[in-house]
Order: structure tokens, then C-alpha cells, then sequence
């Protein structure tokens, strides 16, 4: 886990983005905060983030998480983010990364049913979210073809 990607992709002087105080820990991971921010950039899409080992893991999924059991939706890996991204809205300006409006649309914590660091060594992380609006158990299963590639899916039960 580290936010040297973030850091290299973005001008602390020009985008009102957090540049993560946090040093990454490290250590087992139980869960900890989940957070989806809505982020219309070039194409609108929604940030998916899991608190790991002092970062957030992240997926960019193009049309949002759904609560349909029968959906696969995509959801592409990028780069860890800093801890205090998770609360951050606002306008990332033109001419920078990701330039777009952020909201955060969901918050929340994230609970693993699996060990977490098995799942994304195998690819499939099982976990829980109590969110204000996702809630239930949820799996992000990494296709093996395209290994930034995952699908986000809501379980049944
Ligand atoms: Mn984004």
C-alpha cells in the first residue's frame, strides 16, 4: 500500500485534493471506513474505496454499485488513496486529474467476511457494508484475464 501513484498524478498547488497526512500503517486490516464518492469527471463515474492497511483501496465503477443480485457491474482498480480523501467534495479544476465535481454519495463502514488479504491475493474480497444507503453483504471479484479488472456484485443475503 502506497500513495506514491496519487501523489505523482497530481499538483498539490492546483487541485483541492487532500494529499494524505497519514502514513500508511500497515498491519491486519478488520474493515474500517467504505466510502463511494460520485465523481463527474470526463465520464461520470463512482469512486469505491475500503479502508486497508491506513489507505483506501479504491475501484472506479463507471455506473455505480447495484442492488440487483443479478448484476456484475465493473469496477477498475486505481490507485490508493489517502485516508482523508474520504470525507473530501469539492471541484477538481480543468487541466488536472480527474478534473470534475466530487460528492460523497455513500459512507459507511466496511466489515470483511473473508480474510481480506487472502481475497485479494485470490482476487475476491466477501464483505459486509453498513452504509446510510448500501447496506448487506457485497463480493468484488477480479477477473483473471484483466487484472485491473474487477465486478462489483450484491449478494443475496
Ligand atoms: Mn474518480
Amino acid at each position: 500500500m502506497s500513495l506514491s501513484k496519487y501523489r505523482e498524478k497530481r499538483h498539490a498547488e492546483r487541485t483541492p485534493e487532500p494529499f494524505g497526512k497519514a502514513v500508511p500503517t500497515g498491519g491486519p486490516s478488520t474493515g474500517g471506513i467504505f466510502v463511494i464518492q460520485k465523481h463527474a469527471a470526463r465520464r461520470l463515474h463512482y469512486d469505491f474505496r475500503l479502508e486497508m492497511e491506513g489507505v483506501l483501496r479504491s475501484w472506479a465503477v463507471p455506473k455505480g454499485p447495484s442492488l440487483n443480485p443479478g448484476d456484475k457491474h465493473l469496477a477498475v482498480a486505481v490507485e490508493d488513496h489517502p485516508l482523508e480523501y474520504g470525507d473530501f467534495e469539492g471541484v477538481i479544476p480543468e487541466g488536472n486529474y480527474g478534473a470534475g465535481a466530487v460528492i460523497v454519495w455513500d459512507l459507511g463502514v466496511w466489515v470483511p467476511l473473508e480474510d481480506p488479504y487472502e481475497g485479494l491475493e485470490k482476487g475476491k474480497l466477501l464483505f459486509e457494508l453498513r452504509g446510510y444507503k448500501l447496506h448487506g453483504r457485497w463480493t468484488l471479484i477480479k477477473l483473471k484475464k484483466t487484472p485491473k479488472e474487477w465486478l462489483l456484485i450484491k449478494e443475496r443475503s
